[in-house]
């Protein structure tokens, strides 16, 4: 009597794992046939939001003039303390000027090490000068890699897939290191 009692708990059992493991199969299966949710990135692009704030760039007018004047409403409105501006005068007429004002910032820094993205600066500059980008790739070995100097800000614009940088501008991105964005802006 007992061996037969052991006989139908154990097909019991074994039904019962069956059971559970046709269940967990169905719901696997049933997502085969539905778009996979991952992409073989940097093989494939990945698609971005274009409201997505990443790394920054510093931008340049229609002329190439540096749009930054040196004003430090940017720093001041950094709630991370993550921007470091050393502002100079330039009083050359404006076909000779770095900026497209008599006033450029001489060093201009961001520490991606401290900066929570948090667009503060992007508002609060009154020329447009200072916008996030879209790179999303920092992974680097030392804390001072993280910070990010003015040439490298500058050239990070030509970096994006909606803009269409000139034989110079590539040349800029290339002296960074910066190859083209593989992203889709959607
Ligand atoms: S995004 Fe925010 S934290 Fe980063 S530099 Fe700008 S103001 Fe500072
Ligand atoms: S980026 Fe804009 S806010 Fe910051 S110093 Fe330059 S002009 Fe002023």
């Amino acid at each position: 009597m007992s061996i037969l009692s052991n006989v139908i708990d154990t097909v019991k059992e074994i039904l019962a794992v069956a059971q559970s493991t046709a269940t967990g199969m169905s719901v696997t299966l049933s997502h085969i046939p539905t778009r996979k949710a991952t992409v073989s990135y940097p093989d494939e692009p990945v698609t971005i939001f274009r409201r997505f704030r990443g790394e920054h760039f510093l931008d340049v007018n229609e002329d190439g003039k540096e749009k930054c004047v040196s004003c430090f409403l940017c720093a001041a409105a950094c709630p991370a303390d993550a921007i470091y501006i050393e502002g100079a005068e330039d009083p050359r007429p404006y076909e000779e000027r770095i900026s497209m004002d008599h006033r450029y910032a001489k060093v201009y820094q961001i520490d991606y090490g401290r900066c929570i993205l948090c667009g503060f600066c992007v508002d609060a500059c009154p020329t447009d000068a200072i916008i996030h980008g879209h790179n999303f790739e920092w992974a680097v070995y030392t804390p001072g890699e993280m910070v990010k100097d003015k040439e490298f800000l500058l050239a990070n614009k030509w970096r994006e897939p909606d803009v269409k940088p000139n034989e110079k501008q590539k040349h800029l991105a290339a002296k960074q290191k910066l190859p083209p964005l593989n992203i889709i802006l959607k």
